[in-house]
């Protein structure tokens, strides 16, 4: 089934309800939403886009590039979201791994992209909008209202999603239009989600949470959103009262504790608060409880398999927790080979279900890593059941860093450090943040008789990075703490460096 097909009883069931409201003060009926994909959908089309084919998105977050993402579901095109941040060397890879038909950029990127996929094999650069007449935008307009959902196989990828890489290469998961169908169903059940909601959306839309969760939630269902381009505090607080819904990253809700004008008052309308992406300080949802009379549902996910586990909706919402597996969804914990351990015990979480994605791309050997031999998706993340199978997630195996809702490989950092003139070796690790969850942190070890400004370092990665990879602080120090196996402790590097 083509996820789409969710969307298209809508569209005919209850085709005059509001989709979408920008703050823009545009208002989109699901009719319309309907006629967008299909324009876009054709000059993809005209474009030579062909089911299957890999279209890379690096644009903000605007009403063109949602209609830009349900015209590739529609037609069976791949889509592939980059973060707006990534710089040309990491395009390279992206474009390298993903051999894109088309990508799609911004109109103040286009040059560099365009000469980025002259070096690919068939692949064209073309502008969403800005460009008028010749931009994505313009082309849709001049295509008729009305395609049809091509029908796909269940295993069929409708998105790649990029993750961090702890080589300093991004891995390419493909999610399936059946791992969508299965997942959103699951969701809007569990959160009780209906045509009467208003879901206040402000996430990124190159991620799992705003581009699935976020999205699939209200337009499965016939409900309408709010659509911000980005977090902004003034914005939100004004929608609020608007608002049935809200989903964001621990970061969104304590920006909003930072505004007086959070009250029970302003929350009055709304039905549920979500979290996830990252851990949420217990301390953050017990002020937010104090101060908006509701008590955030936390719920766990990843770019591989959608939504894991979540809060319940009716029952107690265990702070610390991300609840239980959803139903369909299996998780155990197990030790370091693969043998379940007791309830209350901390292990490496594996998964199981028809959320799991179908692998990375063009990486069959990694995939295959990556599953048990029961075929068990082995998450990288350590956790714990308790009795009542409440999961709390204690860290991360990989050692993800997570700033801002985003992730960071220390790794890939490393990396590059260490290729910088006078350093010998490097060390980067999260602390803890009391705004982004975690800010990025580095040591680096001079090669002898170097000196090295750290302020230097830190602007130099800035031309090489994204800029939420990019170390918050740099120290100078003179030897790397190692365990007695030659391992970097970054535990304690952690320890003597948080609050610095
Ligand atoms: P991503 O693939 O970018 O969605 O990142 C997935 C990772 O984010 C997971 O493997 C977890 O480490 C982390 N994560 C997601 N939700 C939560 C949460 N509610 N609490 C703690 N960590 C989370």
């Amino acid at each position: 089934m083509n996820f789409y097909s969710l969307i298209e009883s809508i569209v005919k069931s209850k085709p005059t309800n509001i989709a979408i409201k920008s703050s823009a003060e545009q208002v989109i009926l699901y009719r319309e939403l309907d006629q967008h994909a299909s324009r876009y959908a054709l000059a993809l089309d005209a474009l030579g886009v062909c089911p299957g084919d890999r279209v890379i998105a690096q644009v903000d977050k605007s009403l063109p590039s949602l209609f830009l993402y349900l015209a590739c579901l529609k037609a069976g095109y791949i889509f592939v979201p980059l973060n707006t941040a990534y710089k040309s060397k990491e395009l390279t890879h992206f474009i390298a791994d993903a051999e894109p038909k088309l990508f799609v950029t911004s109109c103040d990127r286009y040059d560099e992209v365009s000469e980025l996929v002259m070096a690919a094999n068939d692949c064209s650069a073309v502008i969403l909008v800005g460009d008028p007449g010749r931009d994505l935008l313009g082309l849709a307009a001049g295509h008729s209202s009305s395609s049809v959902v091509r029908s796909v196989k269940s295993d069929d990828v409708a998105v790649i999603i990029y993750t961090s890489g702890t080589t300093g290469r991004s891995k390419g998961a493909m999610v399936t239009h059946h791992n969508l169908v299965s997942n959103v169903k699951v969701l809007t059940s569990l959160w009780h989600f209906s045509e009467h909601d208003t879901l206040l959306h402000a996430l990124p839309v190159f991620h799992v949470h705003g581009l699935f969760v976020a999205n699939h939630c209200v337009l499965s269902v016939g409900a309408s959103m709010l659509w911000l381009e980005r977090f902004d505090v003034d914005a939100i607080i004004d929608l609020i009262p608007e608002a049935t819904v809200m989903m964001g990253v621990p970061t969104f809700y304590t920006r909003l504790l930072s505004n007086e004008k959070l009250t029970t008052e302003l929350c009055r309308n709304v039905r549920l608060f979500i979290s996830g992406s990252a851990p949420m300080l217990s301390e953050t949802h017990e002020l937010f409880e104090q101060r908006s009379g509701h008590r955030i549902l936390e719920r766990y996910g990843m770019s591989e398999a959608g939504m894991i586990t979540s809060n319940p909706y009716d029952g107690e919402r265990k702070v610390g927790t991300v609840g239980m597996p959803l139903p369909s969804v299996s998780v155990r914990i197990v030790d370091d080979f693969d043998i379940s351990t007791a309830k209350g015990t901390t292990g490496h979480i594996q998964i199981k279900g028809p959320n799991v994605f179908l692998g990375y791309r063009n990486m069959p050997e990694r995939t295959q890593d990556e599953f048990t031999d029961d075929a068990w998706f082995r998450t990288g993340d350590l956790g714990v059941l308790d009795a009542d199978n409440y999961l709390t997630i204690v860290g991360r195996s990989k050692d993800l860093i997570i700033t801002g809702g985003y992730n960071v490989y220390p790794k890939e950092i490393e990396l590059i450090l260490d290729d910088e003139p006078g350093v010998l070796e490097s060390a980067v690790f999260g602390v803890k943040h009391p705004d982004f969850g975690e800010a990025v942190f580095a040591v680096v070890v001079p090669s002898t008789k170097a000196e090295l400004d750290p302020e230097g370092l830190i602007e130099a990665l800035k031309i090489k990075l994204a800029s939420y990879k990019v170390p918050k602080i740099i120290r100078v120090v003179t030897q790397l703490p190692r365990n007695a196996m030659g391992k970097v402790q970054k535990s304690l590097l952690r320890d003597a460096h948080t609050g610095d």
